[in-house]
């Protein structure tokens, strides 16, 4: 199964930091929601989801094993380290295996699943209010709107140990997962959510649109959003010896190994020292690329890229990861954004590209608030 991924995260319109963070390194996908004071809950969430990636990368243990480690790594920072005493972490993380998700979660991030335009929760809110309402104390609508609606009953890294809930789901090309952090779904109805995902063919565009829609609904937390886009990989001439691909599970090695009996060893060496190479490459021209930050335009708005602002051969160099919703013409209507916006303001680094676009944010709205532009020739003749 072939897996086309994109991901979104804003800050929002009232917190003053994204506590949010996210994993999108095929073939593992999470979300996390940190909390606590002062820098915790970022702490938290980058914590887990950085042990998560870290052990996978190893293949220490599985998926669930990976994250009751994540939790004691963020756990036992928390004792040693007072700055982010108490701090917390949701996590729910997506390990494509072949046709098969699995699933495991702690929190009230969610995972959901798009098949057929119909939208599935796969994953339960460990939550105060999620609790009540299975054991019939308040119905769902009471719940929207609980004042102790954002109280978990389950995070990482507040006890020793956690109970994270283990799932498995089979995908189908036309699939598509949405992991996303309770930013969205306190502030977009399900039903909103579906119709994004359904709409929108491009999941790049509907991740953005997603986070827009929970910024235009109040913005009231974080929000951070993961499509994954299944389809099928198989060419087209091995489809007809198989017409009911879905039921016959892919066998991946199986090609490989009868070629490798059939080639001669040396052949073999220098295809081996040639693909070696290639990986090199696309893994220093990634590396690279996930070093390189730039604020651009993207639909429309001034945006925060990873990568460079250039395509080689129609692959463009960059993606968007932060739409905000700072109007491009706005910014270019200013004479020091009208060149270099459209052709990209390089960052240092992420936190770089943040306050650059915090200062074009700060531009925008003085010019709202002065509506005639400054003259200069003034300044001088009021002058001694
Ligand atoms: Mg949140």
């Amino acid at each position: 199964m072939k897996v086309t991924a994109a991901v979104a995260t804003d800050v929002g319109l009232v917190r003053d930091g994204n506590e949010d963070s996210y994993l999108t390194d095929e073939p593992l996908f999470a979300v996390a929601d940190g909390m606590g004071g002062h820098r915790g809950g970022e702490v938290a969430s980058q914590l887990a989801v950085e042990t998560l990636e870290k052990l996978f990368k190893k293949g220490i243990g599985e998926l669930p094993d990976q994250v009751r480690e994540a939790n004691r790594v963020v756990f036992e920072r928390s004792v040693v380290d007072e700055k982010v005493a108490g701090m917390g972490t949701t996590l729910t993380a997506a390990l494509v295996e072949g046709d098969r998700i699995r699933l495991a979660h702690v929190g009230d991030s969610r995972a959901y699943l798009l098949r057929e335009g119909d939208l599935r929760l796969l994953t339960e809110d460990h939550t105060l209010v999620h609790r009540m309402v299975t054991e019939g104390e308040i119905s769902k609508e009471e719940a929207e709107t609980h004042p102790q609606r954002s109280v978990l009953t389950r995070a990482l890294g507040v006890e020793t140990v956690v109970d994270v809930d283990d799932d498995t789901v089979q995908v189908r090309p036309g699939d598509r997962l949405l992991l996303c952090t309770d930013g969205l779904t306190s502030m977009v109805s399900e039903q909103a959510v579906e119709e994004v995902l359904r709409a929108v063919p491009d999941p790049q565009e509907a991740a953005q649109r997603l986070v827009q829609l929970a910024n235009e609904g109040g913005g009231a937390d974080n929000t951070t959003v993961v499509v994954l886009d299944f389809s099928d990989d198989a060419p087209a001439a091995r489809r007809k010896e198989e017409p009911s691909r879905e039921a016959i599970a892919p066998a991946p090695t199986s090609e490989p190994a009868r070629s490798r009996r059939r080639l001669p060893r040396k052949l073999l060496v220098w295809i081996g020292i040639s693909v070696a190479l290639v990986v090199v490459a696309l893994v220093g021209l990634r590396l690279y690329l996930d070093s390189q930050w730039y604020v651009g335009v993207s639909d429309g708005h001034v945006a925060i890229f990873q990568g460079i602002p250039t395509e080689v051969a129609g692959f463009q160099l960059h993606q968007v990861v932060v739409q905000t919703t700072i109007s491009a013409e706005k910014a270019e209507s200013l004479a020091v954004y009208q060149d270099s916006l459209g052709d990209g303001i390089t960052a240092e680094n992420r936190e770089g590209a943040s306050a650059i676009v915090e200062q074009i944010r700060q531009d925008v709205e003085e010019m709202r608030q002065v509506p005639k532009p400054n003259q200069p020739g003034s300044t001088d003749a009021s002058g001694p």
